[in-house]
């Protein structure tokens, strides 16, 4: 069944009312025709599966038949702080740590990003909420990842700490702690971690005696190099992983 997120204004007690740019998708792209059904998501922790009854170029309108909680959420919220990098592979890293269950994303520019500007990345954030949308949709989830505005490298590590979070960056050049280990101290009281991952030249000497100095956990992936989106998703997965959320039922759905 297509799944689509909607603004609130859409879901009006009963009924769907789809915005034209979806009554498009559904007629032009997707054939759907009245009387099929689709569920529609309203981004606070709810799905709806909807018939179809009417769909015309630019309108649609369907009737709720069943609401229920989402289904396909995270509970554990992940935060990835991903420095800024050539634009096919942050879009990857988006798109696949969305699929993955990653909570929120925030790109940052550190000293050997390669996007140094950050006026520059503003421009890219309505193609980056719409892949994560879309990938949001096709892979099931619940909310929508939350993409946050760019920070640099010492605001994303006073960011990445704020409300007591524990936060790891992800760090080579690490000689003893594992993800795991690191790990064994957030489960199972914790349910929110950050993690932040370095440029494509890595983090520098200084940028992670920073972040250590500022109570972060320096974290290795094991003795080989990963690039950078490699090392996202990942690590990502290994940490929603060990956190029970790649178990067919996740422990937040009822
Ligand atoms: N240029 C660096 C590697 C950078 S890899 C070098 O050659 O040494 C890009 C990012 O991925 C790193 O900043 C780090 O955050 C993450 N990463 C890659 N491999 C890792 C590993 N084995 N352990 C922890 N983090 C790793």
């Amino acid at each position: 069944m297509h799944r689509f997120f909607l603004p609130p204004t859409c879901i009006q007690s009963e009924n769907i009312i789809f915005p034209p740019d979806v009554a498009h998708q559904l007629k032009q792209v997707l054939h759907q025709r009245e009387g099929q059904l689709v569920i529609v998501l309203d981004d606070q922790g709810m799905e709806y599966e909807v018939k179809l009854v009417s769909i015309q170029a630019h309108a649609a309108q369907g009737q709720i038949q069943i609401r229920r909680t989402a289904q396909g959420e995270p509970t554990f919220k992940l935060a990835l702080f991903l420095c800024l990098s050539q634009r096919e592979k942050f879009e990857w890293m988006l798109q696949k740590c969305t699929e993955v269950g990653v909570n929120a994303f925030t790109p940052v520019i550190s000293s050997r990003s390669l996007v140094q500007q950050s006026e520059e990345v503003r421009k890219k954030y309505p193609r980056w909420q719409k892949i994560v949308q879309e990938a949001a949709e096709q892979s099931g989830r619940g909310r929508l990842p939350k993409l946050n505005p760019p920070l640099s490298f010492e605001q994303a590590v006073l960011e990445s700490q704020i409300n007591n979070r524990n936060a790891y960056l992800l760090w080579e050049g690490e000689r003893a702690r594992g993800l795991r280990q690191a790990l064994t101290s957030i489960f199972p009281d914790q349910t929110r971690l950050a993690l932040l991952v370095g440029p494509e030249g890595g983090f520098s000497d200084t940028e992670a005696n920073l972040a250590v100095n500022a109570g972060l956990l320096l974290v290795s992936l094991g003795t080989r190099i990963l690039r950078m989106e490699t090392a996202a998703l990942v690590a990502s997965a290994l940490v929603l992983y060990e956190g029970g959320e790649m178990n067919p039922q996740t422990p937040g759905t009822v």
